[in-house]
Parts: C-alpha cells; structure tokens; sequence
C-alpha cells in the first residue's frame, strides 16, 4: 500500500526544480471505465487484442479487425476521464517542465487538459489510408461498413492510426520521448505493465541518466526492481494524493 512518507518524498521531488517526465499505460484509463488489453475485461468475442492488432490480422480480415475498433470507439466514446487524468494535466500547469509520454490511444489525456502529449502508439480517433498514408480526424466516421479514402480518386483502404504489434513507432515521436527521458529529472511511470517495447525501456533511459524512478500500478511489473519509489494502488486514487501547490 501507500504510506505517507513516501508520499512525502514524491511530492518534494515534483516540488524541486528539474524535468519531470511521466509515462502512462492503459491501467490509467481503467477507472474510467477502458478495459486494460491484460485484463480479462479487455477480450472480445473470446479474441486476444494480439490476435487483432497487428497487419496480419488486418491483411486477413480488415472487417473483423474494423469490427473490434468500432467496438472500442463506442465503449471509449461512452467515457469520461478519471482522477488520474485531471491529476495529470493539473501537474502540466504547476510545473515548469514537464512532459506526457502515453501509449494509450483514447484521447482521454488531451479531453482532461493535457497539452504537451506525445502519442506513441498514435489515436483511436484518427483513421489513415493504406494507399496514399493520408489522415483522417473522424470520431463519428460510420464504421458499420469498411472506410475507403475519400481523396481525390484514391478509394484506399482505410485502417487505424494506431501503431501495431509488431510495427514501428513513428520515428520523431519515439525519438522525441527518449531524448526526454534522457533529461528527465523524476520520472513517473503509471498504469502500464512495462512488457511492450519500446516504451518499456524509456524508464530504464531515465534511470541510467540519473533520474528518479516511481511507479505507481496495482501490481507488481518488470520495472517494479529498478524503481525508486513504488506506489502501490489505483491510479485514481493514487495521483491525486500528490498534487501539490505551488
Ligand atoms: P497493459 O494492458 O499491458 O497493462 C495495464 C497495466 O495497468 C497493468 O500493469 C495493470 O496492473 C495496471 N493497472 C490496471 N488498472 C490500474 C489502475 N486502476 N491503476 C494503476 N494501474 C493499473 O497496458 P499497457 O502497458 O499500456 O500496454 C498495452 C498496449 O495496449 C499499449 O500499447 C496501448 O496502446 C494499448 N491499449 C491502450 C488502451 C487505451 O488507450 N486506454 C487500452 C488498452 C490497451
Ligand atoms: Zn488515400
């Protein structure tokens, strides 16, 4: 659990000057209601999110794969962000520096106030065509059929802007979060289960730079051994004990 004088030391460490970097997964969108692929609420129709988020499944069968995203862009539309979010964007506005990395593809962080967010497995929220990489804005596109480009004479396959098993990150993004993490004075890892790379290995960048490391998760992860403060618990309930004024 939680004791206080750890509290106490993770709040004097966003108190003090410095880069403050903070690295969320999908534990910190299931309080408000967005099932963790890793839990069993996050199966659907007995599918592993791995068996559908990755070019092969898509190659295969674009409309089952175009089924489950419209199935997760109806429960994700349903939602509202948590305390763990408003914590979050609350800390970019108290602090000087300080940088939002997420793998999470909800939107939920830039709806609670984020700003400076970089997106490293890209947004439910955007479709990109196969054929000529366009992107489309299209939260209320009808997914009930397969999308098409509408691009001029285009007609591409539309499929997710969402970076795959198996597939690269977008370079400047990913290079952008591991300079940052390089200069990262504290470094906050929550919600994630630290097992998909390569964010999994952007703590392990701060900490050999020097920073210091807490994580905050219901359970114990592979990064649990490297930590240098650990904060066992919801992240809902968790982040909000350390805000801080000014
Ligand atoms: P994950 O599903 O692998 O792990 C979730 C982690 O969150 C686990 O370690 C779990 O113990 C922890 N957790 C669960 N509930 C929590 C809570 N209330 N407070 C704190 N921690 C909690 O997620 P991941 O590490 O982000 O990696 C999975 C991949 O799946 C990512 O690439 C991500 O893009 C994608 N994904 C995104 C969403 C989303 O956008 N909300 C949801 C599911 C999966
Ligand atoms: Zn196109």
């Amino acid at each position: 659990m939680v004791d206080d004088s750890t509290i106490k030391e993770v709040r004097d460490r966003f108190r003090a000057p410095g880069k403050v970097v903070v690295l969320t997964g999908a534990g910190v969108s299931a309080e408000s209601g967005v099932p963790t692929f890793r839990g069993k609420e996050g199966l659907w129709h007995n599918y592993k999110a791995e068996d559908l988020a990755t070019p092969e499944a898509f190659l295969r069968d674009p409309a089952l794969v175009w089924q489950w995203y419209a199935w997760r862009r109806d429960l994700i539309r349903a939602v509202v962000p948590n305390p763990a979010h408003y914590t979050l964007a609350a800390m970019e506005r108290l602090l000087d520096d300080f940088t939002l990395i997420t793998q999470n593809v909800d939107g939920l962080h830039a709806i609670a106030g984020s700003r400076n967010i970089l997106e490293l497995h890209g947004n439910i929220w955007r479709t990109r065509c196969t054929l000529c990489g366009r992107v489309y804005e299209d939260r209320e596109r009808d997914l009930s059929e397969l999308p098409y480009c509408e691009y001029g004479s285009c007609d591409g396959l539309l499929r997710p802007d969402i970076v795959w098993f198996g597939e690269s990150l977008n370079e400047t993004v990913i290079n952008q979060a591991y300079a940052t993490s390089q200069d990262a004075d504290t470094f906050l890892v929550v919600g994630t289960s630290s097992v998909v790379q390569p964010a999994a290995s952007l703590a392990g960048v701060a900490k050999q730079s020097g920073a210091y490391i807490i994580e905050i998760n219901i359970d114990p992860t592979p990064l649990t051994g490297i930590v240098d403060a650990i904060l066992t618990g919801p992240a809902g309930k968790v982040l909000p004990k350390l805000v801080m004024t000014k």
